[in-house]
């Protein structure tokens, strides 16, 4: 005889989109990992991200959320629950003051991201946390770039946190997948709505893999978190760089703030290069470690050019470049980033004589 889920056995495996015991052995680990009471998986980090703030907020609420937060979650707000009479206000959230000021009576939700993975901005989350309980606001954040290895913020108060476990906690580069933990009253109240009924489940392979990559999550941070140091330390001593934006620099101007709030650093950067849209391209192009990509958290190093810096007062263009270091030997990383010097004096002495 096989041995089916007794009819009236509860917590019993009968349909895998409701439950599944590879997906469920995730949770529980990724939520003493995140030291929440409970933890809830999703197909990727926007399934979390948009079941996170649905199950928070009703038509006609407010939300305030950090003006520099993850493009896709701005869409989700901006072309999703405009839909249903959803109001935001972005703020620059490196004041808590500026999140004071946004409060209104319907306010519901604050939605942080701390940092930012452009700029890499921070807000004080203790802060956020104060304000936002004394209004009884809902608060969630996206603890992707710091890892649950550097960052647990619901031991500083927020109320939900998600990752995107398509980076760190997957770590090579071949899986999507997302994450809410918090509360068991939270995740429960969003698990039968929220989860089971949009459908944006995790699916029990997808689970295994991130088991996989959990098994050395710390020792990868690790080594990824050093070496991030030692680059964004190097691109500190290039005169063409204007700014490294990176908070485990000693120079960021909130670095203080990082070292009270995270344990350590995640490896994604951006860099501030005096230099065209076209001259940035081509010397990334040139780069022999680092591939183009989106992504960041896996195994190799990634290189972004993003675009320019918005600044009026410059009187040369500056390019945002984004770098996700990985695994590598950080020496031959460096070693190849090298280039750039002999890249841009090269080109800037050929613009002049152009
Ligand atoms: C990648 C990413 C997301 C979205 O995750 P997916 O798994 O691609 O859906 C959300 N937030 C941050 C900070 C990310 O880097």
């Amino acid at each position: 005889m096989f041995s089916f889920a007794r009819s009236d056995e509860p917590g019993a495996f009968k349909y895998s989109r409701m439950g599944n015991p590879t997906v469920q052995e995730l949770e529980k680990r990724l939520a003493v990992l995140e030291k929440g009471e409970k933890a809830q998986c999703f197909a990727s980090g926007m399934a979390a991200i948009s079941a996170a703030i649905l199950s928070t907020v009703r038509a006609g609420d407010h939300i305030i959320c950090v003006d520099q937060v993850y493009f896709g979650t701005r869409e989700f707000l901006e072309f999703f629950l405009a839909r249903y009479g959803v109001q935001v206000t972005y703020v620059d959230g490196t004041s808590v003051d500026t999140i004071k000021e946004a409060i209104r009576d319907n306010t519901t939700l604050i939605y942080l991201e701390s940092p930012t993975s452009y700029y890499f901005q921070l807000q004080d989350l203790t802060a956020c946390v104060q304000v936002a309980k004394a209004r009884n606001i809902t608060t969630i954040i996206d603890n992707t770039w710091a890892s649950p290895c550097y960052q647990n913020p619901l031991a500083m108060g927020i109320d939900l946190v998600v990752h995107s476990l398509t980076k760190y906690v997957g770590g090579h580069s071949d899986v999507l997948g997302g994450a809410i933990i918090g509360a068991a009253a939270l995740i429960d109240n969003l698990s039968r709505i929220d989860h089971q009924l949009l459908g944006g489940i995790m699916t029990p392979h997808t689970a295994s893999l991130m088991l996989r990559g959990m098994r050395t999550l710390p020792l990868r941070m690790e080594r990824l978190s050093k070496s991030a140091n030692v680059i964004a330390e190097y691109f500190d001593t290039i005169p063409c760089i204007r700014k490294v934006n990176f908070p485990g620099l000693s120079t960021h101007p909130q670095h203080e703030l990082a070292s009270s709030q995270m344990s350590g650093s995640g490896s994604l950067m951006s860099i501030e290069l005096k230099s065209t849209l076209e001259q940035a391209r081509a010397w990334v192009d040139r780069l022999r470690y680092f591939r183009i990509g989106l992504s960041f958290g896996g195994y190799e190093s990634l290189v972004l050019v993003v675009g320019l810096v918005p600044d009026m007062l410059q009187d040369h263009p500056v390019t945002l470049i984004r770098f996700s270091i990985g695994l590598e030997d950080p020496a031959d990383l460096i070693e190849d980033l090298s280039s750039i010097h002999q890249f841009f004096s090269l080109n800037m002495r050929h613009d002049k004589l152009g």
